[in-house]
């Protein structure tokens, strides 16, 4: 493996080895750990008074624009939910479609104009997505600790959940380079976890380990499987929607009852609602050491007993039990087959869910390590690891720069990242952007830059006989499969025909260690304005994709739609093509704002219509949309 250090500040390539640190990247909170020294334990760094290594995972846009990031974002949550974004995590890698579900429970606001495209975040006319929010948080973390240790650092091994996918995966990257870190690795979080309790450090060592992670707002438990210092994620199991939230909200469903408030109250008097979630919270801590708990709220005396705690909560830590049954019961395991339980998490520190977990897997759990800062010690163990720092422990093979495919503008889509393990297979699917389209050109590409343009191209070829259907509908899958000598096999294939093709490419021909550690400066060095440039196409591509709906659209519901209306979406639609002609994605991104608020209730509209129509019996094929 070629070992590059990159020194940001001077621009150069350098031989000594820089730290290298590990991030939790938490839906509510982050934390950035690193390890001092050849076998001294991992440590989380804390804030400048020297108290929270937490730093909630939230940012806010004050009125003049400037950004602001952690307790001081989380102050403004409350007065200012518009401007600051929380939960970010939430959406990271996903489209319009997937977080529609979940939008209402966001108090800023999300973008729906190409319901597959990436969501953004609308705040005062400028559009933000999960990637730059993410990347201020991890800025914030990169000084952190870069003010702590008083040096600059560039490289860090950032934590993801088991279950996400590849966008997910190659967004967290993204935020990475952004926020000006060379991502080394994207670990699991439960794996995260395993390392820093040892576990899996010494490869002759074979372990079956259950991670049981309950934080603020999400839950999830992953068994893993190790053998040679392999971490297989066996199966994963949770619910992205439950967590010590769900602990404070049932104390102050007891309060609001106990007392006889009108629960309208935690909606119309902002700051009685403030009060009692932090006084529930803050019950809920002190009754895992105490057995009950009391204080004054709009003085009257509030109390709760632990044993009333517990018989509330007993039916939420039970969903948590039924997630790890189904989970051994993918990875074909039972409770005897488990050598270590994990604990990570805030809310494992309740006694019943410690009590629960205990029961149910029949051991004693893993508690040792502080659950909030657990993977983010694991994130800095395998940054130890990569930098050397971890003795025995080996490295595997791993593919020193990304490779890819080029879609539409000229972007860079990676489709196996730098330094995966490797032999490794990957694939992705993708579809035509012309009606009627029958051969597709793949170019292959490898680099972290964000335009093809700026990386190294390795080939390309041409898929043929592509049945011709509407733009978007034909399934195409693009396989990349690079084996331990660095020899790539790309294959494309039509889903529905079978039409296939492939080309077989030496990766690593022809390019020096010094020409890739460029690769990977310039990469860093430009990732701002690539960010950017990427940005303005993306935004361009969804335009064309919201122009030709609408076109669409109009074409097959003319017959119903008033004069009046089909000139406001003309003028509309107008104003956003003219807006694809100029440079400013925000102006794109506010044309499709402006046609999506006025056309989705029509589009709302047209789909009673077909649904009446087919409940009367009536012919619908002439409204039918494909
Ligand atoms: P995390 O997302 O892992 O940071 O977990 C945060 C959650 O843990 C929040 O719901 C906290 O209220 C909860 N938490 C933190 N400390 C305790 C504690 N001592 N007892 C119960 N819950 C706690």
């Amino acid at each position: 493996m070629a070992k590059i250090s990159i020194n940001l500040k001077k621009g150069n390539i350098q031989k000594q080895e820089d730290v290298i640190i590990g991030i939790d990247l938490g839906t509510t909170n982050s934390l950035v750990a690193y390890v001092p020294a050849e076998g001294k334990p991992a440590r989380a760094i804390k804030d400048q008074e020297g108290k929270n290594t937490l730093v909630p995972s939230i940012v806010h846009f004050d009125q003049t624009g400037s950004i602001v990031v952690g307790d001081e974002a989380k102050n403004k949550l409350e007065i200012n939910p518009e401007r600051t974004i929380y939960s970010v995590k939430r959406l990271m890698g996903k489209s319009y479609d997937d977080v529609a579900s979940f939008q209402k429970l966001l108090g800023y606001r999300i973008i729906n104009e190409d319901t597959e495209a990436l969501v953004k975040i609308e705040v005062d006319g400028k559009y933000h997505t999960p990637v730059t929010l993410s990347a201020e948080i991890l800025k914030h973390l990169k000084a952190r600790i870069e003010n702590n240790l008083g040096q600059v650092v560039s490289k860090a091994v950032i934590t993801v959940p088991a279950y996400f996918n590849d966008s997910q995966r190659q967004a967290t990257r993204d935020a990475g380079k952004l926020a000006g870190l060379d991502v080394l690795r994207i670990v699991n979080e439960p794996t995260a976890a395993a390392l820093a309790y040892g576990i899996g450090l010494d490869s002759s060592e074979e372990k079956k380990v259950v991670v049981y992670d309950l934080g603020g707002g999400t839950f999830d438990v992953s068994i893993l499987e190790i053998q040679h210092g392999i971490f297989d994620v066996m199966s994963t199991h949770g619910d992205t929607f439950l967590g010590g939230d769900d602990f404070d909200r049932a104390i102050i469903e007891h309060w609001m009852t106990a007392n006889n408030w009108d629960t309208v109250l935690l909606e119309e008097d902002k700051g009685f609602s403030q009060s009692i979630r932090l006084l529930a919270e803050k019950a809920k801590k002190a009754l895992s050491k105490k057995d009950s708990f009391s204080a004054e709220l709009k003085g009257t005396q509030i109390t709760i007993r632990k044993q009333d705690f517990e018989s509330m909560i007993r039916p939420i830590v039970e969903r948590t039990i039924e997630s790890c049954k189904k989970a051994m019961k993918d990875a074909g395991f039972a409770p005897k087959d488990i050598d270590e339980v994990i604990m990570v998490g805030g809310s494992t520190r309740v006694p019943l869910v410690h009590d629960m977990v205990k029961a149910f897997f029949e051991k004693d759990l893993n508690t040792s390590q502080n659950p909030d800062e657990v993977v983010a010690l694991g994130a800095a163990v395998q940054a130890a690891v990569l930098a050397g720092k971890q003795k025995g422990v080996l490295l595997l093979d791993i593919t020193p720069l990304s490779l890819g495919i080029e879609t539409m503008g000229g972007l860079m889509d990676v489709i196996i990242s730098r330094n995966s393990k490797i032999p490794t297979a990957l694939a992705r699917n993708y579809t035509t952007s012309i009606d009627g389209q029958k051969n597709l050109k793949i170019s292959v590409f490898q680099g972290e830059r964000d335009l093809v343009a700026h990386n190294r191209k390795l080939g390309e070829f041409i898929l043929q006989g592509i049945p011709p259907r509407p733009a978007g509908i034909p399934k195409i899958e693009v396989q990349f499969m690079l084996d331990a000598d660095g020899i790539l096999v790309v294959k494309a294939k039509e889903l529905r025909s079978g039409v296939e093709q492939q080309i077989t490419i030496k990766s690593q021909y022809g390019i020096s260690e010094a020409e890739m550690a460029k690769m990977l400066l310039d990469s860093i060095q430009n990732a701002k304005s690539d960010m950017e440039i990427k940005a303005l196409l993306e935004a361009k591509n969804e335009a064309q994709n919201v122009i030709v709906n609408t076109d669409r659209f109009v074409k097959q519901h003319k017959s119903w739609l008033s004069e009046e209306q089909i000139s406001s979406i003309v003028r509309l639609l107008d104003e956003l093509k003219s807006s694809t002609k100029g440079e400013d994605k925000d102006v794109i991104n506010q044309a499709m704002t402006s046609l999506n608020d006025y056309a989705t209730p029509l589009a709302h509209e047209a789909m009673d219509k077909v649904i009446q129509e087919s409940l009367s019996g009536q012919d619908i094929n002439s409204t039918k949309v494909d």
